[in-house]
């Protein structure tokens, strides 16, 4: 029930209306008993977006593309992680100090976790933007060894030379523990497509996808197939969103709770579609 005390939270990004973070939000919300709601807002003008959340005093926001870097020059302050990884998703208005945070590495770092130890592990990062900039600073945190692989060879060396991984210029790379998928290939409509061939992948490897839409993209059914520990994309995004909502509430929501919330939003959707 929505009263005047009803404090607001929301995410803003553009295209934001797919968002699954307000089902994760308001339910944890209402699981905590706290009067909050979480909106979402598609935003044409940054600077705009910004002065409306000080003057709303709007207490938290989540950042999606295209805002993360970009909305950095607009806070007052930057946690120096986000700094590092040059990406904010999370804003806390601290009484009107807007605070920027990146929860997208401790989300991937988490999700990992839930399957393997990354101490002294060989890692491949398919990707060199906003989110595999994020994982490569979770692992090298974490003692892995990381490899960058990226259509655009400037990006994966620029990257790589930033936090202390090697590049791959072509080719593949073979004996790694963990790959991970930090590109939006395989995501609807591009389902049918796998950032990389099945002949790369090896039994007992670790493929983690960072594409949710769908669910089992091309690349972790394939990898299940050889055998491989796959973990998808709804893990990543649950404990991102588990951080965000600590860092504005203070508490810790449960975990398995957020996932199961999010296989049903996508299942529904998906019903919705068929
Ligand atoms: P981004 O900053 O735009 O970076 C995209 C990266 O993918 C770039 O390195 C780009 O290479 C590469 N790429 C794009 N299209 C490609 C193609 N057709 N073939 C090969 N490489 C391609 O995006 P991002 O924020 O890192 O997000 C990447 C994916 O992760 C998206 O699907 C996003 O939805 C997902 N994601 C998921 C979570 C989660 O919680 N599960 C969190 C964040 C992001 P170039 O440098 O050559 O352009």
């Amino acid at each position: 029930m929505l009263s005047s005390n009803t404090l607001i939270y929301g995410i803003i990004g553009n295209p934001v209306r797919h968002s699954l973070s307000p089902i994760i939000h308001n339910r944890a919300f209402r699981r905590i008993g706290k009067d909050a709601v979480y909106l979402t807002f598609e935003v044409n003008d940054l600077h705009d977006a910004i002065k409306g959340i000080r003057a709303l005093g709007i207490r938290g926001v989540s950042v999606t593309i295209p805002f993360k870097s970009e909305v950095i020059s607009y806070l007052d302050e930057v946690e120096p992680t986000a700094k590092k990884i040059k990406a904010v998703n999370t804003i806390l208005n601290n009484e009107g100090v807007l605070i920027g945070y990146n929860t997208d590495w401790i989300g991937a770092i988490e999700a990992l976790k839930e399957m393997t130890d990354l101490d002294g592990k060989r890692v491949l990062i398919l990707g060199a933007g906003g989110s595999a900039r994020a994982v490569a600073y979770g692992l090298k945190e974490s003692g892995s060894h990381v490899i960058i692989k990226n259509r655009s060879l400037s990006k994966a060396k620029e990257l790589a030379e930033e936090f202390g991984c090697m590049y791959l210029e072509n080719g593949l790379i073979w004996g790694v523990d963990i790959l991970i998928n930090c590109t939006p290939v395989g995501m609807y409509p591009m389902e049918k497509e796998t950032p990389l061939p099945k002949e790369a992948l090896r039994e007992g490897m670790v493929v983690m996808d960072l594409v949710y839409h769908p669910l089992r993209t091309r690349l972790l059914k394939e990898a299940e197939e050889i055998g491989c520990k796959t973990i998808d994309g709804l893990s990543m995004l649950a404990h991102q969103a588990a951080f965000q909502f600590r860092l504005w509430t203070g508490i810790q929501p449960n975990i398995r709770e957020i996932k199961n919330d999010l296989k049903e939003a996508l299942e529904r959707n998906k019903n919705e579609r068929d």
